[in-house]
């Protein structure tokens, strides 16, 4: 500021000299007008050459472009000057808020669930797209729409006009369908001024599982209440009634079948525990296959005996590839033997006396191994195969029960099969019989 007092002063005084330059030469009497005039003259060429640079200054804010700032000196150059630097602080400080908004955006889109802001008139302001899917927005198109004219579900739209915001709703999604449901949960968090954030998270396989839970708890109890109030009952005749010798070792010769019925539904409902809460069985213990399946033919013989006693004997066949005379299977001794036991026991159960029942190992042309065992039994509908692995799925239910069976075998079979890398594959014809392979890769099976 003191420059420019300073560079006005030695203008006026310039203009003072020319002033009195141009008086001496025109050798004029009233030298003081001379004096005046020079002044003024150089203070108004100043003042215009100071308003030129202003304008630069202003013309050049008016187009806010920072790299055509003007080139000047003195308080317009610092001003242009300061300016610039301002505007591109500013600038700086704006990309990096940009960066960070575009950051967090690329947050939530990347989130496993869906989120949705509304505005306070619950239009769209923005939705992630997770949640576009879940709910079938459109995230460009439907900006600004009013959720409630997106979303007509009777569900939704209660929950929208509540005042309740505490628990989530739960409704179908865009791409539920008949035998494939899809099921959303829905919750609002109010924030600002009336706004509002949607959070939506795909809860069909925790419905799913939750009903699952929800049958097997069922079914475990109605397997057990059936025994126990054919045993009860058993036990109060017992006590009240004074029974023929005969008549009481008949009775507790059933109330035993109950106790042990119960007993092989605790040892499956235990195994199926185990085999859920353990960890996958390494390769460092074995079994010999030929020793599987011997022992399978010794149990299968002995429940044959028990079941078809007076009647047709079944007929067993085990056979192994030579090449697979030492071989051993890697994994976990009990779980494999439990595995082929069972379907043995199934072959027996479900073959009538008479049939014929086959256990074979053999080594395929891409080197599996296959533990097949085929009964002549009834064969199993294809409708039903699907489903013969899930817990307590059976065909013919009392068949399966006066058999001794528990509805858990196949579901066992299956986890060990999984938890040695295995397939379990069924092969059936109605009237004809069935087949279930056990076939494991390379690297479970060793052949010396
Ligand atoms: P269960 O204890 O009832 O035998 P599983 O899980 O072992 O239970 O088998 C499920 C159902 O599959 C059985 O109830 C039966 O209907 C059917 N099934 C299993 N094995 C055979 C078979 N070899 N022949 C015919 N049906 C079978």
């Amino acid at each position: 500021m003191f420059l420019r007092f300073l560079s006005f002063i030695l203008l006026a005084c310039v203009g003072a000299l020319l002033g009195f330059y141009w008086a001496e030469q025109h050798h004029a009497s009233t030298l003081g007008i001379y004096l005046l005039i020079g002044t003024l003259i150089s203070i108004l060429m100043g003042w215009i050459w100071d308003t030129f640079k202003a304008l630069r200054v202003i013309s050049w804010l008016r187009q806010g472009d920072l790299g055509s700032a003007p080139q000047t000196f003195g308080l317009w150059g610092e001003v242009a000057d300061r300016v610039r630097r301002l505007l591109r602080d500013r600038q700086r400080q704006l990309a990096a808020s940009d960066q960070r908004l575009t950051d967090f955006l690329q947050a939530i889109q990347a989130s496993p669930n869906g989120v949705i802001l509304l505005d306070d008139q619950a239009q769209i302001e923005w939705c992630n797209q997770t949640a576009a899917e879940q709910l079938g927005i459109d995230p460009l198109r439907d900006i600004k729409q009013r959720i409630g004219n997106l979303m007509r579900d009777p569900i939704f739209t209660g929950y929208m006009s509540s005042l309740d915001v505490s628990h989530p709703v739960v409704m179908s999604g865009r791409s539920d369908r008949e035998g494939h449901p899809v099921r959303i949960s829905v919750q609002r968090h109010p924030y600002g001024e009336g706004k509002q954030l949607l959070l939506t998270r795909d809860v069909t396989a925790l419905e799913q599982a939750e009903a699952m839970r929800r049958d097997f708890v069922a079914n475990v109890s109605h397997e057990i209440r059936t025994p126990l109030t054919v045993l009860s009952g058993f036990v109060e005749t017992l006590q009240n009634l004074p029974l023929e010798p005969a008549d009481q070792s008949r009775y507790l010769a059933l109330m035993s079948t109950q106790a042990h019925r119960m007993q092989s539904l605790v040892e499956d409902l235990l195994t199926l525990s185990r085999l859920e809460g353990s960890p996958s069985p390494g390769f460092h213990n074995s079994v010999l296959v030929e020793q599987l399946v011997r022992v399978c033919q010794d149990e299968a013989q002995a429940l044959s005996a028990v079941l078809y006693a007076n009647q047709s004997p079944q007929i067993f066949s085990v056979s192994w590839d030579e090449a697979l005379q030492h071989a051993k299977l890697l994994g976990e001794p009990r779980e494999l033997q439990s595995a082929l036991s069972n379907l043995v026991s199934n072959a027996v159960r479900y073959t009538p006396a008479g049939g014929r029942i086959e256990v074979r190992a053999s080594l395929s042309a891409d080197d599996k191994l296959c533990l097949k065992v085929s009964d002549t039994g009834p064969g199993i509908a294809s409708e039903h195969i699907a489903r013969l692995t899930e817990r307590f799925y059976r065909i013919d239910k009392s068949r399966s029960r006066d058999s001794g069976g528990t509805g858990l075998g196949l579901a066992i079979v299956k986890h060990v099969a999984q938890r040695h890398g295995a397939s379990l594959n069924i092969q059936s014809t109605l009237g004809k019989g069935s087949s279930f392979s056990l076939v494991f890769a390379l690297d479970r099976f060793s052949l010396s």
